[in-house]
């Protein structure tokens, strides 16, 4: 895992992370940006500045949020990207720019997100899963997920061996659980927008662990505004 100089790279679940790869900007922005009416302009954040952050942020003024930017690395199995692509506003894939490792040309070591502990399917079916099933059972599921990733693997390895193309022998490979690496950037406003309906109770457990993860590496270059999304969400 690469270094960054905006923090270390936070892991996530078992094999993926999220790295911080480049800020733009910082809580004065938003506020400097949300003053522009007046003509005014500080050089430093003072109380006042982060009250009015409070403010717009409860009051769901969002484009003085839209001046300051972060990209981010992540890689985390399909299941979690599926769910953080739905962010389209405030992020550069609405210009497309979500780049992403590629299984046409690349043949990285493909590798699967196996998880410890098996949660169980809940009474209310409106709810994700219900609490973790006993010990036993959870060891059941992830030996056999790691057979069928195991399984999926080498009738990938078999395609390419006789000479089909990476584009489509990765036709065999269990999607889902597999492991995948893209760039995320986007807007301060977009980052509260994920937090808030992320690392909430509702969210899938999974992508809450990326939100945690997101909202760590991020306050401290945003602390205002990242503590004013959180009490907003
Ligand atoms: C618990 C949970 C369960 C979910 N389940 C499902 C599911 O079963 N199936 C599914 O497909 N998705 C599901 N989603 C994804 C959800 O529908 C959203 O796509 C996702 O949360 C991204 O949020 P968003 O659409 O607000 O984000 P963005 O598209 O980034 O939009 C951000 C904000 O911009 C504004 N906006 C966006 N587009 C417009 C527009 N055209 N005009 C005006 N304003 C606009 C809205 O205020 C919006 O909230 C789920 C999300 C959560 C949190």
């Amino acid at each position: 895992m690469k270094q960054s100089k905006y923090g270390e790279t936070l892991q996530v679940l078992d094999k993926g992370y999220v790295r911080l790869v480049d800020v733009m900007g910082s809580d004065l922005s938003a506020a400097n940006a949300a003053r522009a009416s007046f003509a005014k302009e500080s050089d430093e954040l003072t109380k006042s500045d982060a009250k009015l952050i409070a403010f717009l942020v409860k009051h769901h003024h969002t484009s003085p949020f839209r001046h300051a930017f972060a990209t981010f690395e992540v890689s985390a199995p399909l299941l979690v990207a599926r769910q953080w692509w739905k962010y389209v506003v405030g992020s550069d894939h609405i210009m497309d720019g979500w780049n992403e490792a590629s299984r046409r040309y690349v043949t990285l070591e493909p590798q699967f997100h196996i998880p410890q502990t098996w949660r169980a399917m809940p009474d209310n079916r409106k709810q994700g899963s219900g609490g973790a099933v006993e010990d036993e059972k959870s060891r059941k599921m992830s030996d056999l997920l790691e057979k069928h990733a195991q399984n999926g693997l080498d009738l990938y390895n078999e395609a390419m061996n006789q000479g089909i193309a990476p584009e489509q022998a990765r036709l065999f490979l269990p999607a889902y659980a597999m492991f995948t690496t893209w760039r995320w950037s986007v807007s301060l406003q977009g980052i509260g927008h994920f937090l808030a309906q992320r690392l909430d109770h509702e969210a899938q457990w999974e992508i809450q662990q990326y939100a945690k993860a997101v909202k760590q590496l991020v306050s401290p270059y945003f602390p205002v505004s990242v503590a004013a999304f959180s009490e907003a969400s």
